[in-house]
Parts: C-alpha cells; sequence; structure tokens
C-alpha cells in the first residue's frame, strides 16, 4: 500500500476528487491510503497564523515556517516509513511527466506540501522537500489541485489501480507518443465511418496501424516528442513517408 500525506491549509478541496471514481476504488482496495494534515494545527498562538508579510516588504504574505516544519516533523514521526519522497508544489519546481509519475509509483509513501498565498518562507523550500515540483507554467492559487493531479496520475500506475479496461501502457506518452485514435460503436454515425481495419479482426494489421497512427498523432501535434520518443527502424521510415505526405 502506498500512503499518501497532504499537507494542506484547505482540506475540504480534497473531498470531491478523492471520494469520486478510481481514487476512491484504489483507497477502498487498499492501494492507496491519503491522509491530509492541516498546518494550522500546528500553531500555537491565538489566532492559528499561518502566513505574514514579507521582510523587506512587498505585497501578500508568505506561509510561515513553524507550523509546516512542525506538521512536517509530526507526520514523518508518526509514519516512519523509510522508503518515501517529500515533494514541494510550486511553480518554480520541475515540471512534472509521466515519466515522473512512474518514478514517484515507487516509493512507499509520498508526502505532499501545498502553498497557498504568495507562497512558502524559503527556509521551508530549502529544509524541506526531496524536490520541488511544478504542474506547468501557470501560477495557482494553491498547491492543492497540483497534488490532486499527481496523486491521480501516480496512482494509475500503481498495479492493481486500473482495471484491465483502463490499461496504461497505450496511453499517451506511455512509450513516449501520442496514443492513436480511438473508436467504438456505431461503426457509422451521420457518415462518419471508423475505419475498415479496426473492423477486419487481423490484429497484426490493427497493431501496425495503431503505431502508424500514434507516430501521426505525435508528429502533427507534438513533434518534439519524436526526439526522445523508443523508436525502432520501422518507426523512423514510417515517419519519413508520413513526412512526406504531409509537405
Ligand atoms: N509567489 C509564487 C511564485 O511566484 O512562484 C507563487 C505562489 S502561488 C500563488 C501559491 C501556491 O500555489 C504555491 O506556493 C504552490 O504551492 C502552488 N502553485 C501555484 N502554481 C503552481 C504550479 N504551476 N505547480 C505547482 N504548484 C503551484
Amino acid at each position: 500500500m502506498m500512503r499518501i500525506d497532504i499537507l494542506s491549509l484547505f482540506p475540504a478541496m480534497f473531498d470531491g476528487p478523492f471520494g469520486d471514481s478510481i481514487t476512491k476504488r484504489a483507497i477502498e482496495n487498499g492501494i492507496i491510503d491519503i491522509h491530509i494534515t492541516n498546518p494550522r494545527d500546528y500553531t500555537d498562538d491565538k489566532h492559528h497564523q499561518v502566513d505574514d508579510s514579507p521582510f523587506g516588504g512587498g505585497s501578500g504574505m508568505v506561509m510561515k515556517p513553524e507550523p509546516m516544519f512542525r506538521a512536517v516533523n509530526d507526520v514523518l514521526a508518526k509514519t516512519n516509513i523509510k522508503n518515501r519522497r517529500i515533494l514541494l508544489m510550486s511553480p518554480t519546481g520541475k515540471t512534472f511527466t509521466q515519466e515522473k509519475a512512474k518514478e514517484l509509483a515507487s516509493y512507499d509513501q509520498l508526502i505532499f506540501i501545498c502553498g497557498h498565498y504568495e507562497g512558502f518562507d524559503a527556509r521551508i523550500v530549502e529544509h524541506i522537500p526531496d524536490e520541488e515540483i511544478s504542474i506547468g507554467d501557470y501560477v495557482l492559487t494553491g498547491g492543492e489541485l497540483p497534488a490532486m493531479v499527481i496523486v491521480d496520475a501516480v496512482s494509475r500506475m500503481l498495479p492493481g489501480v486500473l482495471g484491465s479496461e483502463e490499461s496504461a501502457p497505450t496511453d499517451s506518452f506511455y512509450d513516449g507518443l501520442l496514443e492513436y485514435p480511438q473508436y467504438t460503436r456505431p461503426r457509422e454515425y451521420e457518415g462518419m465511418k471508423v475505419p475498415d481495419i479496426l473492423i477486419s479482426g487481423d490484429h497484426a494489421k490493427i497493431d501496425a496501424w495503431r503505431r502508424k497512427e500514434a507516430l501521426r498523432v505525435t508528429l502533427l501535434k507534438r513533434p518534439e516528442l519524436l526526439e526522445t520518443a523508443n523508436l525502432s527502424e520501422k518507426d523512423k521510415k514510417i515517419l519519413d513517408e508520413l513526412r512526406e505526405s504531409i509537405e
């Protein structure tokens, strides 16, 4: 079982996403175990203050170190799991990828630190996390949505979370390419037809068609992915043909 600890000033935000669908099933099946800790519970002043104005002036509020250090230390003491990773949600981190999701799925515990306001006192950033992670080059109001995104992507990589009907290996990014187009019934809808090959029953031909389409979609939509994708000599030949037919 993977233990997930989330440190957040807004625990109620997680009720919806974790109370439904695949994440809910993963929790019910004992594959992930999620605990939310509120750093506000680790304040010792009357007003339970978790933020303060920045030294040196400027707008906005900065998250104070004491509640966060105490909350993290408490989680670490209570859980005492060695194979763990502490992740700080921040737009200044490395951008989250499918590769990172796979890597994080190998830990027994993930601890997420969610920021708010103008962000964290720099001592939190320097001393608490093993790494800072961003979910993209934009700024959100808090680290809760990024933590949800990462928990969702990582749990899909854990054995037993996806049913056989929802397998990951054909997903986009799994082998460095985008996914091929998918179709379901009806075979024809208002004149729009499903490609004949998918109904042929010839699985070798279907696999070859899907590979070619994955290459085509990636070439058209995200050509830079081809530089690092796992490509065979045959794939490279197909790509040359696709490039010629596009030009
Ligand atoms: N002042 C900070 C900066 O410019 O880097 C931004 C603070 S942001 C308003 C508040 C919090 O939201 C951050 O501390 C972080 O936890 C979270 N956050 C915002 N955008 C994010 C992103 N793209 N990826 C991960 N976390 C993000």
